[in-house]
């Protein structure tokens, strides 16, 4: 069953992730009424996972060797924190300079949350036209992200991919 915080599919008497009980029933009350009897501890415990979920970019930075571009860090960035991304996109100040020719690309992405951290890579339609694009996310209530990217005149965007699978 899926976790009601996190949206975790799981089947153990707590969530691997966030560490939300398993809500169980008796005497056929439906499990619609025993989340509407909780809905304050819901949303407290909720709103305390978001608060402890950061989201990180990672970003990779190119230098010159003998006349090869190569690989010579790699850094993660804070896009924020769960509550500041949950039903608002928000973009990152940086600028990056285009990939060009690919049709798609690869975001790797880091989940910190209160015990953990997890990657997760998402693709993103590459934006045909030259120029300095900025990247963006957010999050909707069924903790699922998005990712945008946008220069001065357009911008595309990822599916929508489960934070925790
Ligand atoms: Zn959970």
């Amino acid at each position: 069953m899926k976790c009601i915080i996190c949206g975790k599919d799981h089947n153990m008497d707590t969530c691997p992730v966030c560490k939300f009980p398993r809500l169980n029933t008796m005497g056929g009350v439906s499990i619609e009424d025993v989340i509407e009897q909780n809905r304050e501890q819901i949303d407290t415990f909720r709103n305390r996972f978001l608060d402890s979920l950061s989201v990180y970019i990672k970003l990779f930075y190119w230098e010159e060797n003998n006349e090869q571009l190569v690989n010579s860090k790699c850094e993660y960035i804070k896009i924020g924190a769960g509550n500041e991304l949950l039903n608002k996109e928000k973009w990152l100040d940086n600028l990056f300079s285009r990939i060009q020719e690919t049709k798609s690309i690869d975001v790797s992405l880091l989940i910190q949350y209160e015990d953990g951290e997890k990657e997760l890579s998402v693709s993103i339609p590459n934006i045909e036209q030259v120029g300095l694009q900025q990247i963006g996310a957010v999050i909707y209530p069924d903790m699922e992200i998005k990712l945008m990217l946008r220069n001065d005149q357009i911008s595309k965007e990822s599916e929508k991919y489960l934070l925790f699978q």
